[in-house]
């Protein structure tokens, strides 16, 4: 009998589990993967693909607005949640289902059920009687929502709910002031719903650049949103009619649905592995080295049960470099150097690299700005800006950080991001020829 059973067994069916147990198969690897709940993981299911159906959603009842200015009467207009939804599920079943077969022509085992590491070799799955044996196993269990505990927390839901509710509320109160929180205050408001955002911060979106964080809580706020920012949740109270928010200074706001986006807590509770010997962080992440290998040496973990950079990009890429490194002979380090990203709130967010501040800290610098009304708010007569910084060396003249703020931000930071991740300088993108008439060319032409 064969001393494993695979070369690889893989623990979660996401982002970063799902593309090495792909890669390692393709490279001739036996790989089985384990999923409890659903193919696709948390960006498929109940994160990034979902988000941005929604985000598109909401942002029809600002079009309709506009529409009046381009000579366009659109009559009455009304949304039906449900409709949303289904159509929502509908399409998240069609990619789960891409995802399995994917899996299958690779020629990976698929279970389904969770599964636990018993020893550095051996992992227990849920559904079946008998322990499985593998050469390398690879810890990609993901994330889940944290929700502080106070009185009536248990009345919250968080991001794991939002995308099921049976209606959209009338009224919401949202916690936090990053990604998820920021992200569903554009969304739900665009919707329709009366959205209060709380923060216990002076500033949302902390760790983005300054001037872009309060260019947005502006732009929120002007779109509808109300922010209270130093402000902290003391308790939910729910009655027939919704819930009673009290705030910390005693104030009370009622609402349909108190949303919590206070962070995501890494998926390693009850996985076996320290018992294994596996080594955990502060915050119960798996602890791993530049190529992704925990302190037992057949176990890797990837994703965002590391906790590095929690985005789906970069779970692929660690899942690949891991394959790439165990499988290929081609020892890979993931690289999370000016990793791009996009804040999908309204406005979009793009950004990457060093933020004025950061950047600051470092040495000297010369910053680039542009803070225009973009061509398509003119005629609709919406008084609404787009900002754009380049933060630049002031020696080397390498653009350090690129920040955009409004619509297409999310596109135009993907290929600024090529640029800023080959070392271009403030003259390079100078001298590169405006595409005229765009928001981008604001990029080439900063004075
Ligand atoms: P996951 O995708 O979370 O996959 C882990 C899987 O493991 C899950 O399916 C889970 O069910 C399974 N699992 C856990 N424990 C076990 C077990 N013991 N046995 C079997 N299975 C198990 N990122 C972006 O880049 N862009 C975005 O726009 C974006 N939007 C987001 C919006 C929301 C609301 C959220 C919550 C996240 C968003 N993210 C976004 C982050 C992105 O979803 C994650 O970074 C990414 O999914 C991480 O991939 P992963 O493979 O590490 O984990
Ligand atoms: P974030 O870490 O982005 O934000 C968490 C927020 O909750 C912060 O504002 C934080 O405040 C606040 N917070 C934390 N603990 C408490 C507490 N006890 N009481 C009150 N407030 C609290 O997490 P998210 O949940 O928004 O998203 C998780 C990650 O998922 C993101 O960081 C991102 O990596 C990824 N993601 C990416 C998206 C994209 O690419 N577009 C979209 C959505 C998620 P403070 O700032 O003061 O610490």
């Amino acid at each position: 009998m064969a001393e494993f059973d695979f070369d690889l067994f893989v623990i979660g069916g996401g982002s970063g589990g799902v593309r090495a147990a792909r890669m390692a198969a393709e490279a001739g690897a036996r790989v089985a993967i384990a999923e409890e709940f659903r193919y696709g993981g948390t960006c498929v299911i109940r994160g990034c693909v979902p988000k941005k159906l929604l985000v598109y959603a909401s942002q029809f009842s600002e079009s309709f607005a506009d529409a009046a200015g381009f000579g366009w009467s659109v009559g009455e207009t009304s949304f039906d949640w449900p409709s949303l939804i289904a159509a929502k599920d509908a399409e998240i079943a069609r990619l789960e289902g891409i995802y399995v077969r994917n899996l299958g022509s690779a020629g990976v085992e698929v279970f389904r059920g969770r599964a636990t590491v018993a020893d550095p070799h051996t992992v227990h799955l849920a559904t079946h009687a008998h322990p499985v044996r593998a050469r390398h196993i690879l810890v990609a269990t993901g994330g889940t929502p944290f929700v502080p505990d106070f009185p009536g927390s248990e009345h919250a839901i968080t991001s794991n709910e939002v995308f099921d509710l049976p209606d959209l509320p009338a009224s919401v109160v949202i916690v936090g002031g990053g990604y998820i929180a920021c992200e569903f205050a554009g969304i739900l408001n665009g919707l329709g719903a009366a959205v209060t955002l709380a923060y216990r911060g002076p500033q949302i979106l902390r760790g983005f650049d300054d001037e872009v964080r309060a260019h947005v809580a502006d732009e929120m706020r002007a779109k509808g949103v109300e922010i209270l920012t130093g402000t902290d949740v003391a308790a939910i109270d729910k009655g027939a009619d919704g819930c009673a928010v009290t705030l910390a200074s005693g104030e009370t706001r009622r609402a349909g649905t108190v949303l919590y986006a206070t962070g995501r807590i890494p998926n390693t509770a009850g996985l076996g592995l320290e018992a294994a010997g596996v080594r955990l962080g502060r915050r119960g992440e798996v602890a791993v080295d530049a190529f992704s290998q925990t302190s037992v040496p057949s176990i890797y973990a990837v994703g965002d049960v590391t906790d590095r950079l929690a985005l789906t990009p970069v779970a692929i890429r660690e899942g690949a470099a891991f394959a790439e490194t165990v499988f290929r002979g081609n020892p890979t380090r993931a690289d999370h150097a000016l990793v791009p990203t996009a804040v999908f709130t309204q406005p979009e967010i793009g950004t990457v690299g060093l933020s004025e501040e950061q950047a600051r800290a470092e040495g000297e610098i010369e910053v680039y700005r542009a803070a225009f009304r973009p061509m398509n708010t003119i005629l609709a007569g919406r008084d609404e800006r787009m900002l754009m910084k380049l933060i630049v060396a002031a020696d080397s003249r390498r653009v350090l950080g690129v920040h955009i703020v409004g619509h297409g931000a999310g596109e135009m930071i993907q290929l600024a991001g090529v640029a800023v991740k080959m070392g271009a300088t403030k003259e390079d993108f100078d001298r590169t020829v405006a595409v005229h008439p765009t928001a981008a060319e604001e990029l080439v032409t900063m004075k």
